[in-house]
């Protein structure tokens, strides 16, 4: 049965110059659908001739790329936006096929993708340098920012679709030509985006994709024709990333896991926190980087919250995502059987079974990777529950006596990606976005993932390098800088001068 689907689904291969190919790595990787527990594809993994193969043509189509105007290349950005609009549907279903996340998320990934594109739409704007006529006699200063040339983007499963979208799209709007190394568990989305820029007219090379695991991985970082490397997983991965690329000299962003707390002080709307908690909580099955995983109750409102959320947590439907469900599968059995674990775990370290995932009812396939919302009441920092970005839907809550207790949970966190505090209290707000040690901060909103015209990134173990993704961080990322003195001469001659230069 099994050997069915992949015969007729086939392989996954590689994208190179503007179409499939095959590759000479011999290797495969398989593909699930997580919602049945069938495997659907296999994957070609990229050997290191493979990746050469991608680098070679990005790096043949860099020089045109680079020359082309910039009116050609808003044209074909707001052709690919357009594309992309018409057909969100079709790739939000093969988010869904191979990821597992419910049909309305999937879009919602999409979505935000695309605003990432409609960011790099205003690519003349956002390439604009400074001018200073006269800064000395007859000296004139300007400032251009240019393409660093093949940029390599290496991203996770949980977003198949919005990842890549964080970064090819700005960075082949301002020049670059780009290699994407997606996850190998859900491949697909970054081929549908090759034959989507094909469609619009994009020149082959300049948008290329090759598949596979840590081999591929490690030969991109080490080409040397890659100039900068853009990658999103999780902290182990993306510290050895950033080491090993900065090692060799490149330019790298390496964005990590996570594990974001959610503060709710005793003045907070507690309706509204609720709803935020399961939202943020079980939304794509946890299987997020800005998922709440700790709810930091600040007594006296922990047992009301708790009750609150779980009475919530009671109704949602957890299925297959092309049914009318909220939350769907995890990723794979193997992860699906590490989150479960937590739940013994917990047990054994003392924490409140609330409500036991293990024992939701499924609307889909018993042969999926199921595994049901789960909520923990008294939770202490010191047990696995917290101590883990445990990735799945699992919801903590840990109780804290006041607000500097609720702070320096978060604060001594090593993680930093998101936060959020409700409370109703403007000043408590006002004090907290200042005292935080995270990148992205929430009040009164749970995931506050930045528009794309902001820029998106962590503090401390998740994120490593200095610039945040998309947004003018983006622009900075994927651009060199360059300032330009010049001097128009009036016909005669300033003589000679061995001192340094002086203005004047
Ligand atoms: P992962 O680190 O396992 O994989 C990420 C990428 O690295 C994949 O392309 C994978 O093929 C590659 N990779 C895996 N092992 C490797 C190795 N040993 N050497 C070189 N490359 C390797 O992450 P994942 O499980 O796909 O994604 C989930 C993680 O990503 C979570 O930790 C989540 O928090 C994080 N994440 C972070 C953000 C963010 O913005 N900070 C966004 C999304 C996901």
């Amino acid at each position: 049965m099994h050997e069915q689907f992949v015969r007729r689904n086939g392989v996954c291969s590689h994208w190179v110059d503007g179409k499939t190919y095959e590759g000479v790595g011999e290797r495969r990787g398989d593909v699930y659908d997580p919602a049945t527990g069938e495997l659907t594809k296999h994957v070609a993994f990229a050997a290191p001739a493979d990746v050469d193969a991608a680098v070679a043509s990005a790096q043949a189509a860099f020089a045109s790329w680079r020359a082309t105007s910039l009116t050609k290349r808003v044209q074909i950005l707001f052709a690919f936006r357009e594309a992309l609009s018409d057909r969100r549907d079709e790739l939000a279903a093969i988010v869904t096929s191979e990821h597992g996340k419910v049909r309305s998320d999937a879009l919602g990934e999409v979505m935000r993708g695309l605003e990432v594109v409609e960011f790099a739409c205003g690519v003349p704007q956002l390439l604009k340098g400074g001018f200073s006529p006269s800064v000395s006699t007859e000296v004139d200063v300007h400032s251009i920012r240019q393409p660093l040339g093949v940029v390599g983007v290496i991203s996770p499963f949980n977003f198949p679709a919005m990842v890549p979208c964080w970064f090819f799209p700005l960075a082949i709007a301002v020049g670059n030509t780009v290699v994407v190394k997606p996850s190998e568990k859900d491949p697909s989305a970054a081929n549908w985006f090759g034959e989507l820029w094909a469609e619009v007219g994009l020149p082959a090379g300049v948008y290329n994709v090759v598949h596979g695991d840590k081999v591929a991985v490690d030969r991109l970082i080490e080409h040397p024709d890659v100039e900068a490397i853009s990658f999103v997983g999780s902290t182990p991965i993306a510290r050895y990333v950033y080491e090993q690329g900065t090692r060799v000299g490149k330019r790298v962003q390496a964005l990590g896991g996570a594990k974001n707390h959610m503060i709710v002080l005793p003045d907070a709307d507690l309706d509204l926190a609720a709803d935020a908690a399961v939202n943020a909580g079980f939304g794509s099955a946890g299987e997020r980087c800005m998922a709440i995983s700790a709810v930091v109750a600040v007594e006296p409102i922990g047992d009301k919250l708790v009750a609150k959320i779980a009475e919530r947590v009671a109704g949602l439907k957890v299925g297959d995502g092309r049914r009318d469900c909220d939350m769907g599968p995890l990723i794979t059995q193997a992860h699906r059987d590490k989150v479960a674990s937590y739940v013994n775990a917990g047990l054994e370290q003392g924490a409140e079974l609330v409500v036991d995932g293990r024992r939701t009812t499924i609307d889909g396939s018993p042969d999926g990777f199921w595994f049901g919302p789960t909520l923990f009441d008294h939770v202490r920092p010191e047990m696995s529950l917290y101590t883990d970005e445990i990735f799945g839907p699992i919801l903590s809550v840990v109780r804290a006596d006041e607000y500097d207790e609720a702070l320096d949970l978060v604060n001594a966190n090593p993680w930093g990606n998101g936060t959020a505090i409700f409370t109703n209290d403007g000043g408590a707000a006002r004090r907290f976005e200042d005292e935080v040690e995270v990148g992205m901060v929430g009040i009164n909103v749970p995931i506050p993932v930045p528009v794309s015209y902001y820029s998106f990134g962590g503090w401390k173990n998740s994120l490593f390098g200095d610039s945040h993704a998309y947004g003018p961080d983006g622009v900075h990322f994927f651009t060199r800088g360059k300032v330009v003195t010049s001097r128009w001469l009036n016909p005669s001659h300033g003589g000679i001068n061995l001192g340094f230069p002086r203005n004047a």
